[in-house]
């Protein structure tokens, strides 16, 4: 499957693993996800024998143990095992009816993806080259539309899709890759293969460190709102800096900006859009953040797989442009639906006037629009909020304010060190939004030990910092009026 994506990263991933990164928590978290959406999905066809080995090296026992449950007429196998032609594949789940066997691969995303069917194709070509005949092969997905009510229906929690017909017409592909994928193993250097789209396609490939490193932190890679096509273009052209720009490349008038601030270090200010975007804030100023977490196997009454559930919020309060700045925050507990006190708290802390500044205010006015719909009780208060929602983002967003070192971003973990160099994102435990995802989920049934109150804090500390960054921010937009 590496070998699909790019057959350097397949070599690499043989030859030299250590180049790949450490795996981040936000990659923790969707192998996570997958393990326990498989766990999940096992209980469709439940009591299986289990052939998974004990680890990567065992994996000849695995084979040798489905071929004797096949023998042995068994009904259902977990991570059944097969070798073939110098491959090897394990399947998610195997069963056998009326002496026909049906193959199973359980995915955690919401539908079929092209790789998945690719998968499928090897897997059927190395079972069946192994001599199982295999009356049909399904995905298994989850099912976006099921909404919990009560204990998990698991029939309507996953989606099952025959690919069979696909995967019969992708046989021959499978074996000619195979052979291509085994002289690329056999190769003594690193394959030659430049960078392009298929880096992150299907997935970010881990090797990007390696292979990207003659690309600057600054590059045309970073060039505001140019489609990634065009990017390559340039590159394959030898173009990678602003420098190496031609005179008749056409620029928008944002490129454009990012390319002069760059080039002359400078600087852009628009303080008459400035001012009139500021002299719609109402004092009291309310800098609202939220965090949400995403549970692929729905944990709450009315939710549905994968839904954004907001389980934590900070808010700073300026009453005055004079008054001390006040805190207020919520965090809750995995293991109760955190929803209904997380709106009512805010709607106590929010009141009825002054504006309420978000950064990226689209994603909260999504999540406090769900709420509308999950709890309509508070739908009128949270209308009221809705109503004075203000976009912190859009100075930046606009390019009324840019310095070189945003970078071509006005994402807040650009804009925040370039504007407030000593607060800062790095060195903290729980740096971005998709950490503090993982950490909340890996919270769910955890003991109330050390490291529980530790992960809490660090959660604390970050979205308290979101909200505080914008205090900053908007203080500096102030000043600079
Ligand atoms: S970074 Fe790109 S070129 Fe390098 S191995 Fe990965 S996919 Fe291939």
């Amino acid at each position: 499957m590496m070998g699909q994506q790019c057959p350097k990263r397949l070599w690499l991933h043989k030859n030299r693993p250590d180049l790949k990164p450490e795996i981040s928590a936000g990659q923790e978290m969707i192998f996570a996800r997958g393990t326990n959406v498989g766990k999940f999905a096992r209980q469709l066809f439940p009591g299986g024998k289990d052939a998974s080995p004990i680890n990567s090296f065992h994996y000849r026992e695995s084979v040798q143990q489905t071929f004797d449950w096949i023998e042995a007429a068994e009904p259902v196998f977990y991570e059944a095992a097969f070798q073939y032609g110098g491959v090897m594949a394990a399947l998610d789940i195997l069963v056998q009816k009326d002496g026909k066997w049906y193959a199973y691969e359980v995915k955690s995303s919401t539908e079929v993806k092209d790789q998945y069917i690719m998968d499928a194709a090897l897997q059927y070509f190395v079972m069946t080259g192994a001599g199982l005949e295999i009356d049909d092969i399904y995905i298994v997905h989850i099912n976006t539309t099921y909404a919990r009510a009560g204990e998990l229906d698991l029939n309507q929690l996953f989606s099952i899709v025959s690919v069979k017909e696909m995967v019969l017409k992708l046989q021959d592909i499978i074996l000619s890759q195979n052979e291509e994928y085994k002289q690329v193993l056999e190769l003594t250097e690193e394959p030659v293969k430049d960078i392009g789209p298929h880096c992150d396609e299907p997935y970010e490939c881990e090797f990007k460190g390696h292979c990207w490193k003659h690309i600057p932190e600054l590059s045309v890679f970073n060039l505001t709102r140019l489609w990634s096509t065009k990017k390559f273009d340039l590159y394959y052209k030898g173009i990678i800096e602003f420098r190496q720009l031609p005179g008749d490349f056409v620029l928008s008038n944002a490129q454009e900006l990012q390319v002069r601030a760059q080039k002359d270090n400078y600087t852009h200010i628009d303080i008459s859009q400035i001012k009139q975007w500021l002299q719609q804030l109402e004092y009291p100023i309310y800098f609202m953040d939220f965090e949400t977490f995403m549970p692929a196997v729905p944990l709450y009454d009315n939710s549905h797989p994968y839904q954004q559930i907001p389980f934590q919020f900070s808010i700073h309060i300026k009453e005055s442009p004079e008054s001390e700045l006040q805190h207020y925050f919520y965090l809750g507990e995995p293991e109760h639906d955190p929803r209904s006190e997380f709106i009512m708290q805010l709607i106590q802390i929010i009141g009825g006037k002054g504006t309420v500044l978000a950064y990226n205010k689209g994603f909260e006015a999504s999540r406090l629009k769900e709420l509308q719909t999950d709890f309509p009780e508070f739908a009128v208060k949270i209308d009221l909020i809705l109503d004075r929602l203000v976009d912190l983002m859009e100075p930046f967003q606009n390019k009324w304010y840019y310095t070189p070192e945003m970078n071509g971003s006005y994402s807040i973990k650009y804009v925040l060190p370039a504007l407030i160099p000593e607060l800062s994102y790095k060195n903290m435990e729980i740096g971005n939004g998709g950490v503090a995802m993982a950490a909340f989920e890996g919270l769910i049934n955890m003991p109330d030990t050390a490291a529980k109150i530790k992960i809490r804090n660090a959660l604390l500390e970050y979205c308290k910092l979101d909200t505080l960054a914008m205090v900053r921010i908007l203080g500096k937009l102030q000043k600079c009026i």
